[in-house]
């Protein structure tokens, strides 16, 4: 079976190399916080399936009968002839805990075409207003924003930018706003306001009268890059300003794993667009969604009075099954309280990993909120010096841990964790050894 893996299947990453194709164990079922490989190896799941998206763990029962009634009552009829019932019961729950006014889904398969979806509808906003020239994008370094051609036009991968070269024209990268490696001297405040400032004077550089938006995470997931406190209310305060909307990509952080239900609500602010995927559905099935405010649909519908969101559809837009599942899926994070547990377990091991982390010489920084936790590993934690890239010190801790059968992540030599969000406090615990022991193993 592996050797057929590695013939028939192609797996992520854009590299050619059969050794990196053909790693990574063979997973046949999975339970709870727990999957299991072919060999029989039982892994603890600090990742939520590996990508953040089994937001209730696996193996859950009511999802399942949830999605499979739906399958045999009306498995999907197209969005261009029909409205589905589970489609509009879920927009409408979203709209229920989404922030402010956004209150409008429009639902795709995943979330690069949430995001491809997001950037259409924004540049429908700006021709629709009779401002058709605005139509550059603004996104930050170190982001990620998905596969098509938009979310790598505007993702800093080095990879993408050379393989799929020629990108999409109109995207330009600002730097990322990030406390931990901020210029010594400057207070948290102080940064927030200078990287506030770094994004105007880039607009005014463009041109407003260019810039139809920023697309920027809440909280860039992949290094877990908590920003200053005021850096997002600046950030809102000058799209306002130029008239430029704020796509806040939710993909990752969205749906109750910061602790809230979306990243952008610990900051006070409300984005004009909210990207979703993963979490809705709980990786049972695929589902994206582009959430519109009051405001951007009102501009969108007025003229021409159809109700019709100017974006391209696709075949599987509002799949009723996926919509069922998101709606079991909101249903389990209210009745059970996930989002109140996400904030209470993730507060009490980002305090045991900080704890932990100040004893050892090589963490640099323990950071996040709820269920989504980095630790910047250092050379030196004094001068803050990273490690070598070349040493590859992160991809040797996600080894150490899946050798002892645990699952964490690493981008750069941030090391991550991001569980389901029905993670017990026995479940945190074993997390909080299962990474604590990786590091040390692979700094050994
Ligand atoms: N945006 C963000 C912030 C993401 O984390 C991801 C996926 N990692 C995407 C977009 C793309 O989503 P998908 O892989 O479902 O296309």
């Amino acid at each position: 079976l592996v050797e057929d893996s590695v013939r028939y299947v192609w797996r992520h990453g854009v590299s050619t190399d059969s050794t990196r194709r053909a790693q990574g164990p063979i997973a046949v079922r999975a339970s709870g916080v727990q999957v299991e490989d072919i060999d029989g190896n039982v892994y603890l799941d600090a990742l939520a399936g590996g990508s953040a998206a089994a937001t209730l763990g696996h193996g859950r029962e009511d999802v399942a009968d949830r999605v499979a009634s739906q399958i045999r009552t009306m498995q999907w009829v197209s969005l261009r002839t029909f409205i589905n019932e589970p489609s509009i019961e879920l927009a409408k729950r979203i709209a229920e805990v989404a922030p402010g006014d956004l209150t409008t889904s429009f639902f795709v398969c995943d979330g690069s075409e949430a995001v491809e979806s997001a950037t259409q509808l924004v540049k429908s906003y700006h021709r629709q207003r009779g401002n058709p020239g605005k139509t550059k994008f603004l996104y930050r370094k170190t982001g990620y924003h998905g596969t098509t051609l938009v979310g790598a036009s505007a993702s800093s991968s080095s990879e993408f930018r050379t393989w799929f070269a020629p990108l999409a024209p109109g995207f330009v990268e600002l730097d990322a706003c990030y406390t931990y490696r901020r210029p010594s001297g400057m207070t948290e405040e102080e940064y927030g306001e200078a990287c506030a400032q770094a994004i105007e004077d880039e607009i005014l550089r463009q041109g407003p009268e260019t810039v139809a938006g920023i697309l920027a995470e809440a909280i860039p997931a992949a290094l877990v890059l908590t920003p200053p406190p005021n850096y997002l209310r600046r950030l809102r305060e000058i799209c306002d300003k130029y008239d430029i909307l704020w796509i806040d990509d939710e993909v990752f952080i969205g749906v109750g794993r910061t602790g809230t239900y979306f990243g952008s609500e610990h900051y006070g602010v409300v984005p004009d667009v909210i990207t979703v995927s993963k979490g809705i559905t709980g990786g049972y099935v695929p589902l994206g969604a582009a959430i519109a405010s009051q405001r951007v649909m009102d501009v969108l519908i007025a003229d021409g009075g159809t109700g019709q969101a100017k974006v391209s559809g696709h075949t599987y837009s509002a799949h009723p099954v996926a919509c069922a599942a998101g709606l079991a899926v909101l249903d389990a994070i209210r009745d059970e309280k996930l989002v109140d547990n996400v904030r209470d377990q993730g507060e009490w091991l980002l305090a045991q990993l900080r704890a932990w982390g100040r004893t050892n010489p090589h963490v640099g920084d323990v950071r996040g909120k709820g269920f989504l936790i980095g630790i910047e590993l250092v050379r030196d934690k004094e001068t803050r010096e990273p490690f070598p890239a070349e040493w590859g010190v992160g991809g040797k801790v996600s080894k150490a841990g899946m050798r002892n059968l645990f699952m964490c992540r690493a981008t750069g030599d941030v090391v991550t964790l991001f569980p389901a969000l029905v993670a017990t406090h026995d479940d945190v615990r074993a997390m909080f050894d299962g990474v604590t022991k990786a590091i040390e193993e692979a700094l050994g």
